[in-house]
């Protein structure tokens, strides 16, 4: 599952580094300059936007206090962002929690979760023990025809995760005639927590990569929060270790079109940014969401098949809220399932997030999905909406009419694209990290990696395309004729569009 990162830093030094030019600065933009820089190349990251991090980016406002795009959560079958953060030395930012899952039981007191509570036992035992004895949200018989179902995922692992990307999580309990009971309860939670739509339209597969890690890795499922902003915690040390390596991370400079040559290959010629300014490389690394390259697809490489599948994949909206009250709520040091009709996951930062922590306020930050619906909403309808779930969820603590705990901040962030919306038959869209066009490669969580479209499939996506960009050197310097990344030569630009 990990892609080999000390292939990279062992590779011959390059004789003329590599200029790569790398568009978008979130985690899987960072991941490639990284690993290009440990392969003795020279990335320069272009971000959009005046803070990196993309999906994870987060902000201060005038108080002092942290917005984030969502709610972002490591478990620890996360081996390749695992080890980003040891070579970054700051493997002591992950707060890791007691492991458990816990699922909110809408109604009932809010210290009273269903739990599953793994054991310290070697997996699978401990899931097959926290499983089991979790008494009161799967009956016996719901338990056994789950573990049935699930057993070839255990014992084929990957090529059984694979062969359910046709069918959505709902057809897969179905024809398993696993009670719709099971959905309801684990799944639906589930779904929404992984892919932002629910069980009926999200493909098996991406239930199934997260649980036949959580059973074949004794710590796979455990859950750590970062200590505070990821952008301040995370995306800053990246940029550091890039530049102090010879890389480059600008911000505030939007790619507005991508220039190509008038050569066999329609290979890139420069990038142009708003402002007017072209930038020009060696190679390009395209680290945008899917939705902003489908945009920025050049005229002669729309008909290609690589960028023809592409335009099926799409990103999902969802929504992150921030409420601060005015008061310490009765809530727990992890990550709750809500179970609940609008929102997915959520937790108290005032208690799982050093940075954020606090003992006199909570300030719980929430996942709003599926939020299709409620894009084009007011902050106010949301907040009230949201308010009555949360009545269910703290019933002795708040009501929607705010007469017990009071909300003293609310902060709303809405992603109207963020990952890739995982349907079944999405997977064989995905790009690979090298593409048909020479100089030209892709990385971005959407791209072709065995995770989900998440931190760690961004993080292994950079690796992989910045080895896919080291070995076309290495390829070039071997052999010329079969250059992949040409020697830079003079090329005549396509003219641009008016
Ligand atoms: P992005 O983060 O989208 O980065 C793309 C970058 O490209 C952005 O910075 C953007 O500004 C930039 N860009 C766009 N257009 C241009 C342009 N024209 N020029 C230059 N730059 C451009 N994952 C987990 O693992 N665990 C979680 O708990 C989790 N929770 C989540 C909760 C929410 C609410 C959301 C939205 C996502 C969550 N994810 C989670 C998913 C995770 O955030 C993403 O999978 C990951 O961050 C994607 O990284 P990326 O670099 O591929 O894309």
């Amino acid at each position: 599952a990990q892609a080999n990162v000390e292939y990279l830093k062992k590779l011959a030094r390059p004789d003329k580094p590599l200029q790569v030019i790398v568009v978008g600065g979130g985690l899987a933009g960072l991941s490639t300059a990284k690993h290009l820089v440990d392969a003795g190349h020279r990335p320069i990251v272009l971000e959009a936007r005046s803070l990196l991090g993309g999906k994870v980016a987060a902000w201060r406002d005038t108080d002092g206090d942290v917005t984030e795009t969502g709610l972002h959560v490591f478990f620890g079958a996360y081996p390749n962002a695992l080890t980003l953060f040891d070579e970054l030395k700051i493997a002591d930012r992950l707060q890791w929690k007691p492991h458990q899952m816990l699922f909110a039981k809408p109604g009932r007191p809010t210290r009273e979760f269903s739990v599953f509570d793994f054991p310290p036992l070697p997996a699978p035992l401990n899931a097959a023990v926290a499983i089991l004895s979790c008494t009161d949200m799967l009956t016996w018989p719901e338990k056994i025809r789950l573990g049935i179902g699930l057993i070839p995922a255990y014992l084929q692992g990957q090529t059984y995760v694979e062969s359910q990307e046709h069918v959505t999580v709902q057809q897969w309990m179905e024809q398993r005639g696993i009670p719709q009971s099971v959905t309801d309860e684990v799944f639906l939670a589930m779904s929404k927590a992984l892919g932002f739509i629910g069980p009926e339209q999200l493909s098996m597969q991406c239930v199934l990569i997260a649980l036949n890690r959580f059973l074949q890795e004794t710590n796979g499922s455990r859950i750590a929060f970062l200590d505070g902003s990821p952008t301040e915690r995370l995306c800053e040390p990246l940029k550091e270790y890039i530049e102090a390596r010879g890389g480059l991370v600008r911000t505030n400079v939007p790619v507005k079109r991508i220039l190509t040559n008038l050569d066999e290959n329609d290979s890139v010629a420069g990038l142009l940014l708003k402002g007017g300014e072209v930038v020009s490389g060696d190679a390009y690394v395209n680290a945008m969401p899917v939705d902003a390259l489908k945009k920025l697809t050049p005229e002669p490489w729309r008909k290609m098949e690589y960028f023809q599948r592409m335009q099926k994949l799409r990103g999902v909206p969802v929504m992150n809220l921030h409420l601060w009250f005015d008061r310490k709520l009765s809530t727990v040091d992890n990550l709750i399932f809500s179970r609940s009709p609008l929102l997915s996951v959520y937790a108290d930062m005032s208690e799982a997030c050093e940075g954020y922590a606090s003992k006199h306020v909570s300030m719980l930050e929430l996942v709003l999905a599926p939020a299709a619906k409620y894009m084009t909403k007011s902050d106010d309808e949301i907040l009230q909406a949201t308010m009555l779930e949360l009545e269910r969820l703290f019933p002795q603590e708040i009501k929607a009419d705010g007469s017990l705990a009071a909300v003293t901040k609310f902060t709303l962030v809405r992603t109207p694209t963020s990952v890739y919306e995982t349907l079944p038959g999405m997977e064989a869209a995905r790009p690979t990290q090298k593409s048909p066009i020479s100089n030209f490669f892709c990385a971005g969580d959407f791209s072709s990696q065995k995770y989900l479209a998440s931190m760690e499939g961004a993080i292994l996506s950079g690796q992989l395309a910045a080895k896919a960009v080291a070995d076309s050197y290495v390829n070039a310097a071997s052999n010329d004729q079969s250059a992949v990344v040409a020697p830079p030569r003079q090329l005549t630009p396509r003219p641009a569009d008016p």
